[in-house]
């Protein structure tokens, strides 16, 4: 617990200032709220026996000392309103920072086992309830302690019976709150996360939209967004239940601690022992002792939501990324792609069983390289070992003679072009989505990228060409163009190493031509892995290399298999029979 309250505390230091000013001005705020009553007391006490022409001059005095106070107070509550607010916000940011920042550096191994909507709550979610916690947590407790503590302290000043009558209650409003105000924060959570499912339930049908008209599932899927929206309301009754409670039921026991000390303090007076004042007094005190239960009160609840948020944030932050630099990483800047691959055994983290076992492999730089075999051999596992997006169990992989893993990791990627069969399209213009291949560069390069990937005359023939929304468009675009769009990337990227995944798999005939050109056109003078499943695309590769589960068993050109009338024969025969090619 101390290690983590150090860390959290450790938000607080960029702004010191901010919240020791905070803390003043709620200590101050607190203090003037509590001597305005007094100095009420003072004038039906003392200023209204005064001698008439005193009791002018003293009158305006206080006025305008009264007025001074009620300025101050106000200011007060303005700074820590305002003020302590954009504290919380500014800390809130900083956490969502570096949560994000976070997730940008963790691996695949760890988004292979997350869901994207578990990951977008810890940034939602829990942050909201850490920076309540941070932001009103210290200002709450200072406030309600100096209020809670000086009332009692004043008024048992005054008169101590009627201050055990009046704080007599103080206990039930405890247990009273406590009780409701659990249940309905309890309640609040249940709310968010029925309005998270019905965000993700809308987010994935409204993603899928096409499979869902495709099977005229329209009405399934209204029945199952009825049913969270059935579950909304539900939850919502049950805390407006809770809420109605909590709120009515300290409104009427504030109520009855001013009637019970009213009937008291008559009493009181009828036998002598309280003066008219100090009724009024106590009566004047009563929301600030009944306010400050009702403050910490909440502040339990706040803390255990807050602190348990925070304690799944800090979860997040300690996976240590797996793959990053070493302390003496070598910075490579530009590579030939001469890339061996010696004894190479890799498993994934959530198994033991090797997908690939003891893989040897030379490729020279400049080479044409493809992979073939069936489905779930480890061809996209070989290729995603080579940008180190996992790391290799055994063996090592090494480009121009230097061993992966003694590289920077930034430099590593950089020189290795990716096209796979999904295409991801960020929000944004057809221009920012190419440009993402290279951040700085120019028009021009844009344009030559697009034109070598045979996708300029395509853009063009768009009313707003390259300056097209994708978010818009995106859907309009086909496979072949997305893909197009992905190639140009990798074009400007201009890496010596690329692999191509799949990357014409998806497409019609005829733009997988056009793709093939744009692909071979980019292969020129690179080390190039091609992992196909048509088999008459690389059928000009300069090696084949046929993959079965027992490792890489044959290897050659398209005729030396062929001749050699293997796996790869076969492969080939079947798909000619079929017509799916040639
Ligand atoms: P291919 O590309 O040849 O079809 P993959 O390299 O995708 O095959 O997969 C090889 C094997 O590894 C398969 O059995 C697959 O189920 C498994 N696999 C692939 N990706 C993962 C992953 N992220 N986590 C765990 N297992 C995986
Ligand atoms: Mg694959």
């Amino acid at each position: 617990m101390g290690e983590k309250l150090k860390k959290l505390a450790a938000y607080y230091k960029p702004y010191k200032g901010l919240f020791f000013s905070d803390m003043f001005f709620a200590i101050l705020g607190a203090a003037v709220t509590l001597i305005l009553p007094l100095i009420v007391r003072y004038i039906t006490n003392e200023v209204v026996y005064f001698p008439a022409e005193d009791v002018l001059h003293t009158i305006t005095w206080i006025g305008v000392l009264m007025f001074g106070l009620v300025i101050l107070e106000f200011g007060c509550n303005y700074f820590i309103g305002y003020y302590g607010h954009l504290m919380g916000a500014k800390m809130e940011a900083d956490m969502r920072r570096d949560i994000f920042g976070h997730y940008q550096k963790l691996t695949f191994a760890f988004y292979d086992n997350q869901k994207v909507g578990g990951l977008l709550s810890r940034i939602t979610s829990d942050l909201f309830d850490i920076t309540e916690l941070l932001h009103h947590g210290p200002e709450d407790i200072v406030i309600s302690i100096i209020k809670l503590v000086g009332s009692f302290a004043i008024l048992f000043s005054i008169n101590a019976k009627l201050t055990l009558v009046a704080f007599a209650f103080i206990p039930v409003m405890i247990l009273y709150a406590g009780y409701y105000n659990r249940k309905m924060k309890r309640a609040f959570k249940r709310n968010r996360e029925k309005i998270a499912d019905i965000n993700s339930q809308i987010e994935d049908s409204l993603s899928g939209i096409r499979v869902v008209k495709s099977f005229a599932n329209e009405k399934i899927e209204m029945k199952k967004f009825q049913d969270g929206n059935d579950r909304f309301v539900a939850a919502k009754k049950i805390s407006y239940r809770y809420m109605g409670a909590y709120n009515s039921g300290l409104g009427a026991l504030t109520t009855l601690v001013t009637v019970v000390v009213l009937i008291a303090g008559v009493r009181f007076m009828a036998a002598g022992t309280v003066a008219v004042t100090d009724l009024i007094t106590f009566l004047l005190y009563i929301n600030n002792f009944t306010e400050p239960v009702k403050k910490l009160v909440n502040f339990t609840e706040q803390f255990q939501n807050g602190y348990s948020g925070f304690e799944r944030f800090l979860e997040i932050l300690s996976i240590a990324p797996d793959i990053k630099d070493k302390e003496d990483a070598v910075s490579v800047d530009h590579l030939e792609g001469k890339i061996e691959f010696e004894n190479v055994s890799f498993h994934y983290e959530d198994s033991t069983e090797n997908v690939l076992d003891h893989i040897n492999l030379d490729v020279e730089a400049g080479d044409y390289m493809a992979l073939v075999g069936p489905s779930g051999v480890g061809k996209t596992t070989i290729c995603s070992l080579i940008p180190r997006f996992y790391e290799v169990s055994e063996g090592a992989i090494r480009i121009d003679g230097i061993d992966i893993r003694d590289m920077k990791l930034d430099d590593l990627r950089n020189n290795i072009g990716i096209v796979q069969q999904d295409v991801y399209l960020f929000a944004g213009t057809i221009m920012e989505n190419i440009r993402y291949g290279k951040p700085d560069a120019t028009d021009e390069e844009v344009v030559m990228a697009a034109r070598n990937a045979n996708a300029h005359e395509f853009i063009m023939s768009f009313p707003e060409g390259y300056d097209t929304d994708i978010g818009q468009r995106g859907v309009k675009l086909s496979g072949g163009q997305k893909q197009r769009l992905s190639i140009a990337r990798v074009f400007l990227k201009n890496p010596p190493i690329l692999i191509f995944d799949e990357a014409t798999s998806a497409l019609d005939n005829e733009s997988e031509k056009v793709v093939q050109q744009s692909l071979e056109r980019l292969a020129k003078n690179r080390t190039t892995f091609v992992i196909a499943h048509r088999l008459s695309t690389i059928r000009n590769a300069k090696r084949i290399l046929v993959l079965t589960e027992n490792g890489i068993e044959e290897e050659g050109t398209h005729e030396q298999l062929l001749e050699k009338d293997g796996v790869y024969a076969d492969l080939y025969q079947m798909q000619f029979r079929k017509g799916i090619e040639c």
